[in-house]
């Protein structure tokens, strides 16, 4: 039996569709995309947990993003760059699009890029980004975009990973008025991989003097100039064929590359367009994320473009030149859809609330915020501020989209306050217990799991390794195959979820997922460092912060204070380098012990729960219990 939400009578009657006859719902949600060639069969499922969907039927992401609407939107506006870093904005038609993907397109073919071959994309938020995804989409190449945020170690093992043919960069981001140069970056990280692409591709965009590899790296605008007039044909791609990976964090030091599909990842974005985001063609959509993330793939790029409306792709940040640069957006490009997170929200409540109201927002439905759990004073805040609907998106990089919110295009129910909402349709969600993998009931504290097949748009495999893939998400509950979210969550009555914290050492900064372990590796390559342990504290802007404590191998050296600050600095600095300073640690503590068990398996969660001033739980098993009290005393400093 399946768990549907009570509530809109109308939408558990949607929901349950989708899950009892999941051939006969999507076959008519399949309808919203074009098909070069109709699917044989719905959903292979004879090999749980790998799940085809759209079996034979050929399509192309590319072709559905763009090319289709030229017909009809074709000089209507499709990509709004807007940076406020550089002071600068460009509108694209479908029509201008459509060009400048075929000409990206032809650079890549140009330099033997072929069907299934890599691209990696490392660049900041410029329109060339997005023809370089869609460039790839188009012609069958994989992508594998990197977040900008990242530096040259984490690049280099994603270099490895995904071996490319060909990167793609640019001289330089821009941060809070702040150059930020990509090119020695990308030289280093290109250094550390064992990997070498055979060309890189950089876009000047004059902010950095760039240094170049003679016979490695090439002009973007030169190239595209040799290009101006391509014409480049979709490449039609099996449903099943990969359109890209997307790196996230785990509980193990080595990134994940979560792989996707085509034809099932355009018919969920599709089918979430119209009953979640109830977006139109011809309107515009403003997510504030960057394409780095999952929330960049589906809601900057794909999804918007997919359902024919115009999308921003915003660089700058949400207070600058003032706190009401998001809403005068919203005015100017008459914007329908939103999409931000709560980071972003809790930033703008530091300011003048005033500017909320300074804008014409008539045209403004809803504001969707994922990525991290939504407070609810934050969510009371902008709702009252902005007078709109507040609606909270819970999902994973895995997913691709919503897991749980409320599909108001069915039928709009109540949100809830602190509930990303019900399960979306095609997720059979279920609360199960930890240990025995036993189904809980309304109002026990579960995992949130959900019973495969998991719906079009999910996680095909990870990148390389289908045996990583079923033993991290299919593994982990009790005698039964079930996809965990390493989610905590409860539902209530009426089948509202509200989702509780991870059950794994991955950590959520600003909405940016990372693993504990990752930055734990990094802070033990600084020559000093014998041992660290990092976790995540609850932090009132950023949701959380990561807090290292490290053991040193020669104590003497952090005698004075002064030595100590400079040290902690040089830790610090060890991070920025080599994992960027997304990933760099709030502080970091010296001690000179953890906390551990007898069996010497390191107390992260009492770590955590002493950071936070609350209870350590159960300390039966703790070897030395003057490691913890120490530890006390270092963070009350
Ligand atoms: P990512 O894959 O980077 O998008 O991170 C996914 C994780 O972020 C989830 O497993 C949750 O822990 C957290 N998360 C995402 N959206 C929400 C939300 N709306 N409410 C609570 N937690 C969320």
């Amino acid at each position: 039996m399946s768990q549907t939400p009570s509530g809109g009578k109308a939408y558990a009657a949607f929901h349950r569709r989708s899950i009892e006859d999941r051939e006969g719902f999507w076959t008519e949600q399949a309808a919203l995309i074009d098909w070069h060639k109709p699917f044989e069969q719905v959903l292979q499922y004879d090999n749980p947990p790998f799940t085809r969907w759209f079996v034979g039927g050929q399509t192309n992401l590319c072709h559905n993003a763009v090319d289709r609407h030229l017909a009809a939107l074709g000089d209507q506006p499709a990509l709004i760059w807007v940076s406020t870093e550089v002071d600068q904005e460009k509108v694209y038609t479908f029509r201008q699009l459509h060009e400048e993907t075929m000409r990206m397109a032809a650079i890549l073919q140009a330099q033997g890029v072929q069907r299934g071959d890599r691209v990696l994309i490392y660049m900041p938020m410029i329109a060339e980004a997005a023809f370089a995804m869609l460039a790839c989409a188009r012609i069958g190449a994989i992508h594998s975009v990197v977040f900008g945020g990242f530096a040259s170690h984490s690049l280099a093992s994603r270099i490895d990973d995904a071996q490319p043919k060909v990167i793609i960069s640019a001289d330089a981001g821009a941060r809070v008025g702040k150059t930020i140069p990509y090119k020695p970056l990308l030289d280093e990280a290109i250094r550390l991989a064992a990997h070498k692409p055979g060309k890189v591709l950089l876009v000047d965009r004059g902010l950095a003097a760039m240094e170049r590899v003679p016979g490695r790296d090439l002009d973007y605008a030169a190239e595209r100039a040799r290009h101006l007039q391509a014409q480049v044909p979709v490449t039609w791609l099996e449903s099943n064929e990969i359109s890209y990976t997307l790196y996230t964090s785990g509980t193990t030091g080595k990134p994940k590359g979560v792989q996707r599909d085509v034809g099932g990842y355009a018919v969920a974005l599709a089918a979430s367009m119209k009953h979640i985001f109830c977006g139109n063609p011809g309107e515009t959509y403003f997510s504030s994320s960057d394409i780095g993330w999952v929330v960049g793939h589906s809601y900057i790029i794909y999804g918007p473009l997919i359902a024919g409306m115009a999308t921003i792709m915003y660089e700058g940040t949400p207070v600058r030149p003032d706190a009401g640069i998001l809403w005068q957006l919203v005015e100017r490009y008459k914007v329908t859809v939103m999409f931000s997170a709560p980071t972003a929200i809790r930033v703008l409540k530091k300011q003048d609330p005033s500017y909320l109201t300074r804008y014409d927002l008539s045209t403004l439905r809803a504001l969707f915020l994922a990525g991290e759990p939504l407070d609810e004073p934050t969510s009371e805040w902008i709702s009252k501020g902005l007078g709109k609907p507040i609606i909270d998106n819970y999902w994973q990089t895995e997913t691709g989209w919503p897991i749980l919110t409320i599909a108001a295009g069915v039928e709009p129910m109540a949100t809830r306050l602190g509930s990303p909402g019900v399960p979306m349709y095609g997720y059979d969600v279920r609360l199960l217990h930890e240990a025995t993998g036993e189904e809980l009931g309304s109002n026990e504290k579960g995992v949130v799991a959900i019973v495969p097949p998991l719906p079009p748009g999910c996680m095909q495999t990870v990148w390389g390794d289908d045996t990583r893939f079923v033993k991290t998400y299919f593994e982990s509950v009790p005698g039964k195959l079930v996809y965990s979210t390493f989610d905590w969550g409860v539902r209530d009555q009426d089948g509202y979820y509200f989702i509780l914290g991870r059950t794994d050492d991955v950590i959520n900064v600003a909405g940016h997922r990372l693993g504990t372990r990752e930055i734990e590796e990094s802070i033990s390559s600084h020559a000093a460092v014998a041992e660290v342990a990092v976790v995540g504290v609850a932090d009132q802007l950023k949701g959380q912060v990561a807090m290292a404590f490290a053991v040193l191998k020669d104590p003497a050296q952090i005698s004075d204070p002064q030595a100590r600050l400079k040290l902690e600095g040089e830790v610090m600095g060890v991070v920025d380098k080599q994992l960027g300073a997304v990933a760099r640690p709030a502080r970091v503590h010296f001690v000179n012990a953890l906390p551990k068990t007898r069996s010497g398996k390191v107390l992260r969660r009492s770590i955590q729960a002493v950071c936070e001033g609350r209870d350590p739980g159960d300390l039966t098993t703790i070897e030395d219990p003057v490691t913890l009290e120490q530890l006390r005393q270092v963070v009350k400093g």
